[in-house]
């Protein structure tokens, strides 16, 4: 177990720059939270839930995948060795969630070669970011428990630092971190893992939204009704870390060049599912949303607290973001209120 100076950490991510990309917390001109290229001017760590998870660090939300010159393929591999600095422990486990989705028939080579090269630094929640957090309900914070390389606890003035890989644990093996040496360092660290799960409300209705999923889903007219209102602007499926759909478009570029590139798409635009003979099997935003609500609530969710990956990891950007109120909390009070 380390610790280190909040004020020595611009400089070991300075440090640091010398031979990775590191994308950290960085303030916009307007007081934004944007994770960015670190720059010591922007560089802070005075921030709360970006409006916008990093899954962008390994599936961008366009990108190139080939490029077509002269009749041959060239593939369009741009990814650096990157530090991840200060994901949250939600966020971290929808990057674990999407990595399962990219790996899990044929390894994805992009999202696959990005998430091998970063090293994720976690900056483990002492409190909820705001009221729609349920991290705690879902299992996926508010401090990670796996698969991560560093992690870093809020004590004051420092951060106390662990480290979760041998890569992690080279990376702060030297100054400015320093030992913390007392010996119950593991005591206190369960300690602050325990009030800060604690401090995150457990939102019992996920639970009871789960079970009426899985004994057979929910009232239809809950469906018809959200569909209803939902504009599918496709702003919940965007700012969420576990959404991985994605579309393929080719351009030409030159008489005789193009590329093909992918692009973020959402389960919720009606063109998503529509097949080559016109045929759409999913035909109304009620279907459509049905279906994306029980993929994050009853496919994927958390069986196990160390390993489960879940479908939802309660960040509550959904919630935030939807301009008719159909985030995951809506959803599920919708479901167990059986209002409709
Ligand atoms: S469904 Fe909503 S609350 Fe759950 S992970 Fe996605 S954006 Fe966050
Ligand atoms: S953000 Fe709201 S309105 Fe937009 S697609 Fe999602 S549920 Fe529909």
């Amino acid at each position: 177990m380390k610790l280190i100076e909040k004020t020595k950490i611009k400089g070991v991510l300075a440090e640091w720059s010398k031979d990775f990309n590191v994308l950290c917390p960085s303030l916009t001109p307007n007081g934004d939270c944007l994770f960015d290229d670190f720059d010591p001017q922007t560089f802070t760590l005075e921030y709360r839930k970006p409006s916008m998870p990093q899954k962008r660090s390994c599936f961008p939300q366009a990108e190139k995948i080939f490029d077509v010159r002269e009749g041959s393929f060239v593939p369009a591999y741009n990814h650096k060795k990157t530090v991840l600095f200060g994901i949250r422990a939600c966020d971290h486990m929808g990057l674990r969630q999407s990595k399962s989705f990219f790996t899990r028939d044929i390894v994805d080579p992009f999202f696959g070669c990005r998430s091998e090269d970063t090293v994720i630094v976690v900056h483990a929640c002492s409190w909820p970011q705001n009221e729609t957090c349920f991290c705690t309900t879902v299992h996926s914070g508010p401090y990670a428990t796996a698969d991560f390389d560093i992690q870093l606890f809020d004590m004051g003035t420092d951060f106390l630092v662990e480290a979760g890989s041998d890569k992690g644990r080279r990376m702060i093996s030297s100054s400015p971190f320093r030992d913390f040496d007392v010996d119950d360092a593991q005591e206190r660290l369960e300690r602050v893992k325990h009030m800060a799960f604690n401090s995150i409300p457990i939102v019992e209705e996920v639970a009871e939204a789960m079970d009426i999923l899985k004994a057979g889903g929910a009232n239809e007219t809950v469906w018809e009704h959200l569909g209803r209102k939902c504009i599918a602007c496709g702003g919940c499926v965007y700012v969420c870390p576990t959404c991985t759909c994605f579309t393929i478009h080719d351009r030409v570029t030159s008489k005789d060049s193009g590329e093909r590139v992918r692009t973020w798409d959402t389960c919720l635009f009606e063109g998503f599912t529509k097949e080559a003979s016109g045929h759409n099997p999913r035909p109304t935003q009620a279907l459509r949303l049905k279906r994306r609500h029980e993929h994050k609530l009853l496919h994927y969710n958390p069986v196990d607290i160390q390993t489960a990956l879940s479908g939802c990891v309660g960040c509550g950007r959904c919630s935030d973001s939807c301009p008719v109120h159909i985030g995951t909390l809506e959803v599920v009070k919708a479901i167990t209120d059986h209002i409709y």
